[in-house]
């Protein structure tokens, strides 16, 4: 039987609901929650991202302004727009835009973002209030990966889950949530033999490595929740076959752009597992929906003094 299809705009969409609640009970009370974003150069990718988040602060209520310094700008600018932006009260949440130009050092300006202000949950500070369960900010992505299991009913805790890739951004962040919530944990990377093996251990398998399909169905218990966090755009024909051969949808959006987005789990999959985040339309739509949470999250902590400094 096919996978359970994880609808990941429709959860994104019930999230931005509940903030956009939050938001208007704030702003009656006086507090409208600011977030102010930093967009370093022009890299088109980025000016998308944050092109999504502005737009999507506007529709949940959240204030925001974009900082749009050039792409030459230096290590000690950034850092001065980032401790203006600490300094203001109006201002809840601080997002820098990544990557950041070459010459900038992308670590110094990440720790001078003040941890209660840091949606993105990238502060050492906000990883180790993630490791030790204190109240903190949490990645938005892996985050989202939590509400899209909860949501769904997915039962984590006493489960076996298994996650490929241990990057700050994903991998290990979605692997302490998934301790938090008493899930038995492995963690792997490019150096972990017999992936495939490790892998089939899974009831929960969170793929986030960035290679196209990578993820077969030899890797993949049957019944397994399979949550696909891959964005990889494929433009290469043999490639596109390997993975979409006789899909018709795909075939029409590859020959229309050229591309077309999949992520770390082959197609194959829907057919072993129990459920599956699709690409697009899983993971993705979270991101964003939980920065506005966060948003609202680091507002209420940071007013309230719940979080420390
Ligand atoms: P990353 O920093 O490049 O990390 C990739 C991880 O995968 C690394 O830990 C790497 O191992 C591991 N890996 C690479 N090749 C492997 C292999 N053959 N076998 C086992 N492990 C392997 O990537 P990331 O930032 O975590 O992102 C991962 C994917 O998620 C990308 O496709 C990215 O576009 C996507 N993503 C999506 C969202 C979203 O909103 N949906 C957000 C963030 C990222 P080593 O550590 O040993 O090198």
């Amino acid at each position: 039987m096919a996978a359970i299809i994880l609808d990941g705009n429709k959860i994104a969409q019930q999230i931005r609901t509940e903030v956009a609640a939050e938001v208007k009970a704030m702003i009656a009370s006086g507090v409208r929650p600011g977030l102010a974003v930093v967009l370093a150069g022009n890299n088109p990718a980025s000016e998308l991202y944050v092109r999504g988040k502005v737009k999507s602060s506007e529709e949940v209520g959240i204030y925001s302004e974009k900082h749009t310094p050039p792409a030459n700008v230096s290590t000690e600018e950034l850092l001065e727009l980032v401790k203006g932006l600490n300094s203001r009260d109006e201002i809840d949440g601080t997002l820098v835009q990544l990557p950041l130009p070459q010459q900038v050092d992308s670590k110094k300006i990440l720790m001078a973002v003040d941890p209660a202000k840091d949606v993105d949950g990238f502060h050492p500070m906000n990883v180790g209030f993630l490791s030790t369960q204190r109240p903190g900010l949490v990645p938005c992505t892996p985050a989202g990966i939590l509400e899209i299991l909860k949501r769904s009913d997915i039962k984590i805790a006493g489960r076996e889950a298994v996650v490929v890739g241990r990057s700050d951004i994903v991998g290990k962040p979605v692997a302490m949530l998934l301790i938090n919530a008493n899930a038995t944990v492995t963690i792997c990377h490019s150096k972990t033999r017999d992936l495939p093996g490790i892998c089939r251990r899974a009831d929960i398998l969170v793929a986030a490595i960035g290679r196209a399909g990578m993820i077969t169905r030899e890797f993949v218990k049957p019944g397994a929740t399979v949550v696909d966090v891959g964005m990889n755009k494929i433009t290469d024909r043999s490639e596109f076959e390997r993975l979409f051969r006789g899909n018709v949808e795909r075939e029409k959006v590859f020959c229309t752009k050229g591309s077309t987005l999949i992520g770390d789990v082959h197609p194959e999959v829907v057919e072993v597992a129990g459920a599956i985040t699709p690409v697009p339309g899983g993971v993705g739509p979270l991101t964003i929906a939980m920065l506005m949470s966060n948003t609202v999250r680091a507002a209420k902590l940071r007013r309230t003094g719940r979080i420390e400094r």
